[in-house]
C-alpha cells in the first residue's frame, strides 16, 4: 500500500475503503505463524497443564512460566533488536497475543507484562533507561508493571492523589500514596507509577524497581476470574526513587498512561480472538458429544443457533482487529518516512486509532462475554461446574469490559473523539453529514441496489455509516458543545459506529476471501455476512430510533424514521437456514476452522 495514502484514524466513518486495501489474517506469512505456533506449544505445555496450579496461586509459578516465555523470545516480540528484542511489527505483535490470549489468567499477566509494564519505557525511556531495562524486560529477568489505578482514582485517573517531592538534596522524588488493582504487582520487578510532582494538576510517570526503599505489597486480591493472575495493592512510604527515573518530562504522565491504555485496548481486542476460539471449540466438542432424546445435542436448531452466532461474532472481531493492526503499521511507516523517529512513530500511530481502539475494546470484550455465556449454556449443568473449562472462561471474561477502561469510558471516546476530529476539521465529518442531511425527507423507502452482491453490500455498510452522520449533524445542531454531555446520545452514536466498523470489515475480509478461496468456498462466508449484517441493522435501528426520539422535535421525526428505515435496511435473507450452515460446517470440523 502507498503510505502517503494510509488511512487515517476515525476516517473510515466518511471514506470509502476497498478490499485490496485491508489486511486480512489469510495473509501472514510463514515468519508470523511460526511465532503463533511457538506461542501454541507454550500454551500447550506450559500453560495449560498447570492452570489449576496458577489458578491456586502456587508461589512463584506464574512468575517462572513468564520467565520461560522469556527465554523462548516471547516477552520481546516487540521490542527493537537493539534492546535484545524481536523488534517485530505491531500487526505480528497482535497474533502473538491473539494466540495467548487462550491462556486464561497467563494471559492476562503475559500481556501486562509485555504490554502496559514494557511499553512506557520502550516508548517514553531516554536511551539510559532502555539500555537498563528493556533486555531485562526482554528476557523476562525483569517483570513488568502499570500503577496508574488508586482507591479513589479509577476512570477519573488523573485525579489520583500519589505525590512525588524531589529531596533536599536533588537526587531522589520521595513518592508517598498508594496505588490499587495491579496486576502482576505480587512479583513484578519494574513498575511505572504515576504521581503528581509537587502541586502539579498532571500526573508524572516514574519507574520504580520493587527493591527501591518504602514499598509494601497487600495480599492478592480475592477475585471472581483471572485467579492465577496476580492483583494487589501497593504501597509508597518515602520511597525514594532516583530523579534519573522519572519517565520523560515532568507533567508528561497522563499523556503517557493514555497512549499505554490505547495500546492495551488494541491488545485486548486480539486478546479475546484466542479466547473466543477457545470457547468456541469447547462448545463444539461438549455439543458433538452430549446425547439428550437420544441425539447429539448439536443436531438441536437451538443449539445450532448458538454456535453459529458464536462462529460469526468471533470471526468478525478477529476481522476488525486485524483491519485496523495493519493500518497501525502503515501509520508507523508512513510516520517514519516524515522523518519520526521509530518510538515516536509507534506512539503516534496508536494514537491516532484511538476510536478504532476504543470499539474494538468494547466489542471484543462484548463479543467474548457473549461467547463464554452461550458457551456455558451450551454445557448446560456441566457448565456451571468447576471441573469444566468453559466455567473458568465465563468467569475470566467478564473482566475485559472493566479494565483498559470500562466500556462506558470507551463508548465515550469512540463517539466523542469521532466528534471531536470532525470538529478541528482533522476528518470532513461535518462536510459528510451536511450532504446526507440535504436528502432528509428525500430518502426512498428501500435502498437502490445495483443486484450485483457485494456493489449492494457496500451500499448497505455505506448506509449504516450514513445512520450516524445524519444524526450527528442534527445532534450538533441542536446541542453544539454541549453534545459531549449528552451521554446516552453519544452511546447510540459509538454502537452505530461500532456496527458500521465491524460490518465494513467484514465484507471487506469476505469479499477477498471470495477471491482467495472461490465462489464455493466462500459461499459459508457469504452467511457469515448476511447474519451479520442482519442483526447489525436491527441495532443500528433500534440505537438510531432512540436517539431520534431524545433529541429530534416531535414534528421532524417522521422524516427521520423515514430515513433511518431506508438506511438501515439490509436484503431479505434466510437467516436461519444460513446459521444451520455455519454450525453445520463447526460441528463437522468440530473446532472452529474458518
Ligand atoms: C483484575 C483487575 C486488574 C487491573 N489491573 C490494573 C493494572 O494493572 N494497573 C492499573 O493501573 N489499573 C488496573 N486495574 C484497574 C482498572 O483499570 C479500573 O478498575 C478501571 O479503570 C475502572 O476504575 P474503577 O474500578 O475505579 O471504577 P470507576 O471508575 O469507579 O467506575 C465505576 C462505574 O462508573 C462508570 N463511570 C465512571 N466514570 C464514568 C464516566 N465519565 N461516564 C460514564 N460512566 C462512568 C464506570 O464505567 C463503571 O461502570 C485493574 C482492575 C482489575 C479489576
Amino acid at each position: 500500500m502507498n503510505n502517503k495514502n494510509a488511512i487515517k484514524g476515525g476516517e473510515f466513518i466518511v471514506k470509502e475503503t476497498f478490499p485490496a486495501e485491508v489486511f486480512i489474517p489469510e495473509e501472514f506469512d510463514e515468519e508470523a505463524r511460526m511465532i503463533a505456533q511457538t506461542c501454541q506449544d507454550f500454551l500447550d505445555t506450559e500453560v495449560i497443564p498447570n492452570i489449576d496450579r496458577l489458578d491456586a496461586h502456587e508461589e512463584g509459578l506464574m512468575p517462572n512460566i513468564l520467565k520461560k516465555a522469556g527465554e523462548l523470545g516471547l516477552l520481546g516480540i516487540s521490542i527493537p533488536e537493539e534492546y535484545e528484542g524481536f523488534g517485530q511489527n505491531f500487526t505480528t505483535s497482535m497474533l502473538v497475543a491473539d494466540t495467548l490470549g487462550a491462556g486464561y489468567a497467563f494471559s492476562v499477566a503475559y500481556s501486562a507484562d509485555t504490554g502496559i509494564g514494557t511499553l512506557p519505557i520502550m516508548y517514553y525511556g531516554n536511551e539510559e533507561q532502555k539500555q537498563k531495562y528493556l533486555p531485562n524486560l526482554a528476557s523476562g529477568e525483569y517483570l513488568g508493571a502499570y500503577c496508574l489505578t488508586e482507591p479513589g482514582a479509577g476512570s477519573d485517573a488523573n485525579s489520583g492523589k500519589t505525590k512525588a517531592v524531589l529531596n533536599e538534596a536533588g537526587t531522589h522524588y520521595i513518592l508517598n500514596g498508594s496505588k490499587m488493582w495491579i496486576t502482576n504487582g505480587g512479583f513484578a520487578d519494574i513498575l511505572t507509577v504515576f504521581a503528581k510532582i509537587d502541586e502539579d494538576r498532571i500526573l508524572s510517570a516514574f519507574i520504580v524497581e520493587r527493591n527501591f526503599p518504602g514499598i509494601t505489597f497487600n495480599a492478592e486480591e480475592n477475585k471472581m476470574g483471572i485467579k492465577g493472575s496476580s492483583t494487589v495493592q501497593i504501597f509508597f512510604n518515602d520511597c525514594e526513587v532516583p530523579v534519573e527515573n522519572l519517565l520523560g518530562n515532568r507533567g508528561d504522565g497522563f499523556r503517557i498512561a493514555l497512549n499505554i491504555l490505547n495500546l492495551g485496548r488494541i491488545k485486548l481486542g486480539a486478546n479475546v480472538i484466542g479466547a473466543s476460539k477457545t470457547a468456541i471449540n469447547q462448545s463444539v466438542q461438549y455439543a458433538n458429544e452430549r446425547k439428550q432424546f437420544r441425539t447429539l445435542i448439536s443436531n438441536f436448531p437451538a443449539v445450532k443457533y448458538k454456535l453459529a452466532q458464536q462462529v460469526i461474532k468471533a470471526f468478525a472481531n478477529e476481522t476488525a482487529v486485524y483491519r485496523m493492526s495493519k493500518n497501525v503499521d502503515d501509520a508507523v511507516n508512513r510516520n517514519i518516512a516524515n522523518g519520526m523517529d521509530k518510538g515516536t512513530a509507534n506512539v503516534e500511530a496508536q494514537r491516532e486509532f484511538v476510536i478504532e481502539a476504543a470499539l474494538i475494546k468494547v466489542f471484543g470484550s462484548e463479543m467474548l462475554d457473549y461467547i463464554v455465556d452461550e458457551g456455558v449454556q451450551i454445557h448446560g449443568g456441566m457448565g456451571y461446574s468447576a471441573e469444566t473449562l468453559i466455567e473458568r472462561g465465563y468467569r475470566d471474561s467478564r473482566i475485559n469490559r472493566i479494565f483498559e477502561g470500562t466500556n462506558e469510558i470507551n463508548r465515550n471516546v469512540t463517539g466523542d473523539t469521532l466528534i471531536k476530529k470532525g470538529l478541528k476539521g482533522e476528518i470532513p465529518l461535518f462536510e459528510e453529514a451536511a450532504k446526507i442531511a440535504d436528502y432528509l425527507g428525500k430518502f426512498p423507502e428501500n435502498p437502490q441496489f445495483k443486484g450485483d452482491y457485494f456493489e449492494d453490500i457496500s451500499i448497505i455498510v455505506k448506509n449504516f455509516k450514513a445512520v450516524f452522520l445524519l444524526l450527528v449533524d442534527a445532534a450538533h445542531k441542536k446541542f453544539g458543545k454541549k453534545l459531549s454531555r449528552e451521554q446516552e446520545i453519544i452511546f447510540n452514536f459509538a454502537d452505530i459506529i461500532m456496527e458500521a466498523y465491524v460490518s465494513e470489515s467484514l465484507y471487506l475480509r469476505i469479499n477477498r476471501l471470495q477471491e482467495i478461496k472461490g465462489e464455493e468456498a466462500g459461499k459459508i462466508y457469504k452467511d457469515m455476512l448476511n447474519v451479520y449484517l442482519f442483526d447489525s441493522s436491527n441495532i443500528i435501528y433500534k440505537q438510531g430510533l432512540e436517539a431520534i426520539y431524545s433529541f429530534i422535535d416531535e414534528a421532524d421525526q417522521e422524516k427521520y424514521i423515514n430515513a433511518l428505515r431506508c438506511l438501515s435496511k439490509v436484503k431479505s435473507v434466510n437467516v436461519k437456514e444460513a446459521r444451520r450452515r455455519i454450525a453445520d460446517k463447526l460441528i463437522e470440523d468440530n473446532k472452529f476452522q474458518f
